[in-house]
């Protein structure tokens, strides 16, 4: 073991030790509580399956006290001026930035992301709250619409409670991409953290709570989906539901709202190609390729999990991939060196270690990895980085989401081939296109089915663009001014210069 490898260690131990202590509660109404019923679940670490400490269970009793405490919280908080909104927000950015060390290291000793990744959990989560917090004076701004005889405006107004319901796979940093609009639109917000990575949703309640967010505006109850999330999307308060997570919840969830009609935002799963030309810079596109599969432990939802090449350099650049994949470091998740760390947990490990047998059975060849590196690297949910070749679009490690280190590569000799291989699935969220012809590139962007396109470039994230799915990959929008439109109600107004006749009746 390094000796950085150590000292990381230690330090999270340091983190994590009051977890083990004390059973993690729920932040309700500004106050930590163990729940109404004080039944608990056992969080793992996947580094070894150790235990990382108890968790409460919530119950439906719980999920009532945080959307009460929300309700009552919303009228104050939505009425509070943008400028105030902005400066609690900053500094519960400040307060991010202040515990960034602890939460890389939280974060990775619980879902498994190698800390190199997780370094920027805290950054990008305190950009996060920055970049809407600036814009919380602006939110209710709408715009002016005019007719001869009456002119038109329309005002935005916080939607009232939101339910924000988050992932295992980053949980710190997708936990404030969705939290932080929505404060920043004067929504209250009820969170259920994923039940496999609860942690650093705490450390975010305690930066919250740092930060001096009024009673009641945040609170967050752990949990199961089945149970705290299913009366969390059914609850009258909640106006509102943000879901990232698998297509399935997706789907349950939009039956579990239709009775109370709420608004939903659902980011779910994918099966993103990335399309490489003959003519893509070649260095690039390896790169690029390689990155974007195989770090975060594939567990991304934009990771490019089907690689469509074209025939030309098809042998060139699968030699090239298949050294860069067999190379990849795997370890443990707080080793400075580890590229590809142990999947979250010994559930999801089983069915990504699934595929390698479905792909035999398919008829494709497991040109890397395809087996546990358990007997390796110990007890951990370690698993080689994989590359599967002589598929076809038709195969399930072509269709469904793996969310884990493995690649799919498919050759084609077309473009109409590559829009028609592209398209070829039942989901639509993120695609890559590497390509040296502009012309060919406008033509991709045009036809590929997808909610966000990348053109020579790996995911790179802008916080004004909007970002969402297609097809099973969600529905709705956020980023920038969708954020907004997705927490608030527009108003339209409408006001008569008196120029117009009213109609008259029985005078
Ligand atoms: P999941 O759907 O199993 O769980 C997500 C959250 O939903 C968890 O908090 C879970 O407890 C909750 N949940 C489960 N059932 C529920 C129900 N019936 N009602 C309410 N809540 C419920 O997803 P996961 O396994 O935690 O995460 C992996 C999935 O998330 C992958 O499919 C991945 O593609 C997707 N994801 C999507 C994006 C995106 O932006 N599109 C980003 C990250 C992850």
């Amino acid at each position: 073991m390094s000796e950085a490898l150590q000292q990381n260690i230690a330090k999270a131990e340091g983190y994590l030790a009051r977890f083990k202590d004390n059973t993690l509660g729920h932040y309700i109404n500004g106050e930590w509580t163990q729940g109404a019923e004080g039944q608990t679940f056992e969080n793992t670490t996947p580094t070894d399956n150790t235990s990382l400490g108890y968790v409460v269970k919530g119950t439906e009793a719980d999920v009532n006290a945080a959307c009460e405490a929300a309700r009552k919280a919303s009228a104050e908080w939505a009425e509070m001026p943008g400028a105030a909104r902005k400066k609690i927000l900053h500094k519960l950015a400040d307060e991010i930035e202040k515990r960034a060390e602890e939460i890389a290291l939280v974060e990775s000793m619980d879902c498994g992301q190698a800390l190199r990744f997780m370094r920027q959990a805290a950054v990008r989560g305190a950009a996060n709250f920055r970049f809407f917090a600036d814009k919380a004076p602006e939110a209710r701004n709408g715009l002016s619409l005019h007719q001869d005889q009456h002119t038109n405006f329309t005002v935005r107004n916080p939607i009232g409670p939101v339910a924000v319901i988050t992932p295992w796979n980053t949980p710190f940093m997708l936990s404030t991409w969705k939290i932080a609009p929505a404060l920043a639109a004067g929504c209250t917000v009820v969170h259920k953290p994923a039940e496999l990575s609860p942690l650093t949703g705490a450390i975010l309640a305690e930066c919250a709570e740092a930060a001096g967010l009024p009673k009641g505006v945040w609170n967050m109850v752990n949990g199961f989906g089945t149970e705290v999330g299913k009366a969390l999307t059914e609850h009258p308060a909640i106006k509102a539901v943000a879901l990232v997570g698998d297509s399935a919840t997706g789907k349950l969830i939009q039956a579990q709202t239709a009775s109370t009609l709420k608004r939903l935002h659902l980011e779910l799963g994918g099966k993103n190609p990335v399309i490489v030309f003959d003519d893509a810079d070649f260095d690039r596109a390896l790169d690029a390729v390689v990155f974007m599969i195989y770090s975060l432990n594939g567990q991304r939802c934009t990771s490019s999990s089907r690689l469509l090449v074209q025939s030309g350099i098809k042998d060139k650049f699968m030699a090239a991939l298949k050294e860069r994949v067999a190379n990849l470091k795997v370890g443990h998740s707080l080793d400075p060196e580890t590229e590809v760390g142990p999947l979250v947990h010994t559930g999801h490990y089983a069915k990504v270690t699934g595929y390698f047998e479905t792909a035999k059975d398919d008829g494709a060849t497991v040109a890397v990895g395809g087996h546990s590196l358990r007997d390796e690297l110990g007890p951990g949910n370690y698993v080689a980085p994989t590359l599967f070749v002589d598929a076809n679009n038709s195969m399930r490690i072509a269709q469904e989401e793996i969310f884990g280190p493995v690649l799919t590569a498919i050759e084609f000799d077309t473009e109409e081939q590559a829009i028609e291989l592209a398209n070829d699935t039942i989901y639509g969220l993120a695609g890559y296109i590497w390509t040296a012809n502009t012309g060919r590139a406008m033509r991709m962007a045009n036809k590929v089915d997808a909610g966000m396109l990348w053109v020579n470039s790996e995911n790179n994230r802008n916080l004004p663009s909007p970002f969402g799915g297609v097809k099973m990959s969600g529905v709705g929008r956020d980023g920038g001014d969708w954020s907004f439109d997705f927490y608030m109600e527009t108003k339209n107004v409408c006001i008569a210069h008196d120029l117009h006749n009213v109609p008259v009746l029985g005078r």
